[in-house]
């Protein structure tokens, strides 16, 4: 028996306790879990589902209860002060969230209703409804604890409790969902060998990133015609590796070789002072001699992000490590090829030699050579464009996300049914 039918899927519970899906996208605040409940809300509802968004109030002003597209809505729950508090004090207002959540009217005619929770401290109240209702509970980590505090001597009180929780949402719950290989994997070394585990990647915005074609974007930066844009955008962290790019760009085959502008995006926004990553990346431009080649755009709005994604010839990620990173599949989208460090989340969405190239972390020489090939190649850059996009089309899109959810949810259902259905069929010959 199959519980679902197309267009009709049942009702699911969408659980991000700290991360609004309804505040509007592209505002500074909202950080990339927001964005992934209301994109995957959205797409489910658009499948069939039934989709219930919960999060807490944090502003007396907002409204309790929000309309998205058809079957979609967010209610804002009362739980703790009505202001921006942080994670600590976040944890004690969970049981008020979890006594507001069961009081929502349901109206869910489903034997099973699936909960999917996002982040541990959602995490908590979806471990807290299955002790109250017949759920179906799926989680999403968005970060792992286990992974944060792995290299820390001693760990805060709170992260004993967070990393408790961790392992019970992978124990506990019907699935965890792991947004790359490299992610499951570290589910598997640091939290638990129990528990199903499905690969469900992160998504984009596939209108958005690839609205904008590469000359308009060319045009609108002023670049010259000659001039080659190698770009990188994302936070300033030394785990970013911005330094790798920065001296792959002074190496003798890139250096002498392409007129280029290298943009580096990302950072505070003005007024606000950016960290010491930043000047410390600002006096190596300088020790190399790139300032009169290198600019740093400040923190750039979803807006502006599309025209530089597409005027690159190529876009650099060269982390030390990313659980997933975004950037790659918007460059992608954007129908620019990837440089990426050989780790983590950046195995999985470039495909060496197809979408781009993959180089080890830290690995100055191979990062200029990679780039080199790719500058040197307009062509081949256009056909891994274009490929690029392809694969986001097929794998990260918001819509593909949804449906590879939907797969899962409807499998773990379906085998809850069959549960629920033999034991009903044992009781009754017994009875
Ligand atoms: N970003 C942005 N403006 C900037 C720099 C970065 O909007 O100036 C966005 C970028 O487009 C991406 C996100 O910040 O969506 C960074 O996500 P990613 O997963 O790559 O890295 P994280 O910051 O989560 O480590």
């Amino acid at each position: 028996m199959s519980y679902a039918t197309e267009g009709h899927r049942g009702h699911i519970s969408l659980i991000s306790v700290h991360g609004d899906p309804a505040i509007p996208i592209g505002k500074e605040e909202a950080g990339g879990q927001n964005v992934y409940v209301r994109r995957v809300g959205e797409g489910l509802a658009r499948l069939g589902w039934q989709v219930d968004m919960f999060t807490r109030r944090t502003d007396p002003n907002q409204d309790s209860i929000v309309y998205h597209n058809p079957g979609c809505r967010t209610f804002r729950l009362k739980a703790g002060p009505e202001r921006f508090i942080n994670r600590q004090e976040l944890f004690e207002c969970l049981p008020e969230f979890l006594r507001e959540f069961l009081q929502v009217p349901r109206t869910d005619d489903t034997l099973h209703p699936l909960i999917h929770t996002n982040y541990w401290l959602s995490g908590w109240v979806g471990r807290e409804i299955r002790k109250h209702r017949p759920v179906s509970w799926v989680h999403t980590y968005h970060s792992l604890g286990a992974v944060k505090y792995d290299t820390v001597e001693s760990i805060p009180e709170i992260a004993k409790t967070r990393l408790q929780i961790e392992k019970d949402c992978l124990e506990k719950s019907d699935c965890a969902i792991s947004t790359s290989p490299q992610e499951q994997s570290d589910l598997r070394e640091y939290v638990s060998d129990k528990g199903n585990i499905e690969i469900v990647p992160c998504g984009t915005n596939t209108d958005h990133f690839g609205e904008v074609d590469r000359h308009t974007g060319r045009t609108l930066l002023g670049l010259e015609p000659e001039e080659k844009l190698v770009l990188y955008v994302g936070r300033f962290d030394p785990r970013k590796g911005i330094e790798t790019l920065v001296r792959a760009m002074a190496q003798p085959q890139v250096r002498d070789r392409f007129s280029f502008r290298l943009a580096i995006a990302g950072g505070s926004r003005p007024g606000h002072k950016d960290g010491d990553e930043r000047e410390r990346i600002e006096a190596i431009v300088d020790e190399l001699n790139l300032r009169d080649r290198t600019t740093f755009t400040g923190q750039l709005s979803r807006t502006e992000l599309p025209k530089y994604f597409a005027a690159a010839d190529v876009c650099v990620v060269p982390s030390h490590y990313e659980p997933f990173g975004l950037v790659p599949i918007e460059a992608m989208a954007s129908r620019t090829p990837v440089v990426a460090s050989d780790v983590g989340g950046l195995k999985f969405t470039v495909v060496p030699e197809e979408t781009g190239l993959l180089v080890p972390p830290k690995d100055v020489e191979g990062f200029a050579e990679a780039i080199a090939r790719i500058l040197e190649n307009p062509q081949w850059r256009d056909r891994l464009g274009e490929s690029g996009r392809q694969r986001v089309e097929e794998h990260f899109s918001w819509s593909s996300v949804a449906r590879q959810l939907d797969r899962v949810y409807q499998s773990h259902l379906n085998q809850l049914y069959r549960d629920f259905f033999a034991s009903s069929s044992a009781a009754e010959i017994r009875g």
